[in-house]
């Protein structure tokens, strides 16, 4: 054997169970040859090897982000940052320097606010920003995506008014006087993105560059693409495939990508034969992504029982699910199909409900290997933690929310209701399994902020030192095995990574410190210092 790289001295945690931990990896072209000690690997080193000595640090299977929004991170790392503004006037001032160096007329976009941030009793209102922006629309979502701030600029071009009609599985902000405040929760931001203009095929390209590059400092070398939402999701999914495929036909692709589709489109897969998953080892197609509900923090999740702090709402069916006859009709189809079906769920009803969709497709087909997926499971009633398991439902979760929200979520939903929160203990020990993520753009994509936030369950505000709801810590080892084997089984691919084993694609993240030795809290602090890609080097830190 010889060696195109070789990774020497280090530990590293293999995955595989035959042989957990070794000290050095040997790679051939894109795949991993041989797994075990320094001595042996360096045998089958050449003049022409790259070798790497690794000084004892620890090394992991390549992250595998099972839940992110790509476009939109690599769009957002060069929009307006409004995540750590303190305040409204904060946001105010970000947003009328950002405009100050924009040209008149082009849209300011994303941003992610987090009022959670701001002093209590802060609102948020169109007047706010209007007089920084005259001539650039705005739309800016809170961090969740679940909510916008639309400019009046942005409001009079989409043709919005105080008179306008509410639409399902959605909600306008109006002020006393039922004049528009600016702000648009779900559905109803489809008013104002429907005339923000699509992005090009080649601004696709470099936003989806930007967050490739951005996803190798972390350690990430595949992603499984939630795709685009709202108004974008139904017109510029083709073109978000085509900049993908752009990037991978020119050698240029540097993740692997299994990128879901919108439940909306679902037939033009379904016509041309397409099945889970079609592709190559670095873009795939072939998953649907559906919605159930809305989010917690824009109390548009969709509960059994009314929020406690807005106890006229139990939230909002997505508008999928607003027709739910139609949604378990078009999600039988796409079973039928052979598309793998992956369903945005964050309340305790909208949970329950999708699971019994799940039942159902189940009782009018054959039982099947099929990797259903639940994005977020955020909230889930005891009784329905063992659904998951009995139906094969991957519960598809992203951490790093928890400490987000756990901030304000006792507040919003009580006590007793938080106990079922992002409950990834109880999951675990159901018999589900587990696929980590991040969400990014919505959270950042870093996967040891993501351990650091399942096994530590602190909050953002240090409120929680000892763990929000600190029952459902789960370990590092089975935060880092979710990260990976769990997100390989989700988007079916365990046979080609997840583990650092002989024949698998050499797709390795080296780290800073071990993670396996050290107190969780001390997680946050740990840096990707190197991350291998299809046997390459692809980033080092300097
Ligand atoms: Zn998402």
């Amino acid at each position: 054997m010889s060696f195109d790289l070789a990774l020497i001295n280090g530990r590293i945690w293999t995955e595989n169970p035959s042989q957990p931990e070794a000290e050095a990896i040997g790679v051939i072209g894109n795949r991993i040859a041989f797994v075990g000690t320094s001595n042996d690997v360096l045998a089958g080193c050449t003049a022409e090897t790259r070798l790497v000595g690794l000084r004892g640090r620890r090394v992991v299977p390549g992250f595998n982000d099972a839940h992110v929004h790509f476009y939109l991170g690599g769009a957002s790392l060069s929009s307006v940052q409004l995540r750590d503004a303190e305040s409204v006037g904060e946001l105010r001032e970000r947003v009328a320097a950002f405009a100050s160096k924009r040209p008149k007329g082009e849209w300011i976009l994303l941003g992610s606010w987090d009022p959670e941030r701001w002093p209590v009793g802060s609102s948020l209102d169109r007047s706010l920003i209007d007089d920084v922006t005259p001539e650039h629309p705005v739309l800016l979502n809170r961090a969740d995506a679940h909510t916008s701030l639309a400019n009046s600029l942005a409001i009079r071009l989409a043709g919005v008014n105080g008179a306008s009609a509410e639409i399902p599985g959605g909600e306008i902000g109006r002020r006393p006087d039922g004049s528009l405040n600016g702000i648009f929760k779900d559905a109803a931001q489809a008013l104002i993105t429907r005339v923000v203009p699509a992005p090009t095929k080649n601004q696709m390209v470099r936003a989806l560059d930007a967050a490739q590059l951005h996803a190798a400092r972390y350690g990430v070398t595949s992603i499984q693409d939630m795709g685009l939402l709202g108004t974008q999701a139904r017109e510029c999914s083709a073109d978000l495939f085509r900049a993908y495929q752009e990037l991978d036909q020119n050698g240029n692709l540097n993740v692997r990508v299994s990128l879901h589709t919108p439940l909306v489109a679902w037939k033009r897969l379904a016509d041309l034969g397409v099945k889970a998953w079609f592709g190559n080892e670095r873009l795939r197609i072939g998953g649907i992504k559906a919605f159930a509900d809305g989010s917690l923090a824009s109390t548009t999740a969709w509960f059994f029982d009314p929020y406690t702090d807005a106890d006229w709402t139990s939230g909002i069916p997505s508008d999928d699910m607003s027709n739910p006859e139609q949604m378990l009709n078009d999600l039988t189809a796409c079973d039928e199909a052979g598309l793998q079906l992956a369903v945005h769920a964050i309340g305790d009803r909208a949970n329950h409900e999708v699971l019994s969709f799940f039942e159902e497709i189940e009782r009018r087909h054959e039982r099947r290997d099929r990797r259903w997926r639940i994005e977020h499971a955020q909230h889930v009633r005891a009784c329905d933690m063992r659904r998951f398991a009995q139906l094969g439902v991957v519960a598809s979760v992203q951490p790093y929310h928890l400490s987000d929200d756990g901030r304000w979520a006792d507040a919003r939903i009580g006590r007793e209701r938080a106990k079922e929160t992002y409950a990834f203990r109880s999951l675990i020990d159901a018999g589900a399994t587990l696929a980590l993520g991040s969400d990014w753009w919505v959270a950042p994509i870093d996967p040891l902020l993501t351990i650091w936030a399942a096994t530590t369950r602190k909050t953002l505000d240090g409120a929680h030192p000892d763990g929000w709801v600190r029952e459902e810590k789960i370990s590092v080892e089975e935060a880092v095995h979710a990260y990976t084997v769990g997100a390989a089984y989700a988007s079916g691919e365990e046979h080609i990574k997840g583990s650092l084993e002989t024949g698998k694609l050499a797709d390795i993240a080296v780290l800073s410190g071990d993670i396996f030795d050290m107190e969780p809290d001390e997680i946050s602090g740990v840096q990707v210092d190197m991350t291998v890609f299809d046997g390459r080097v692809l980033f080092e830190r300097d």
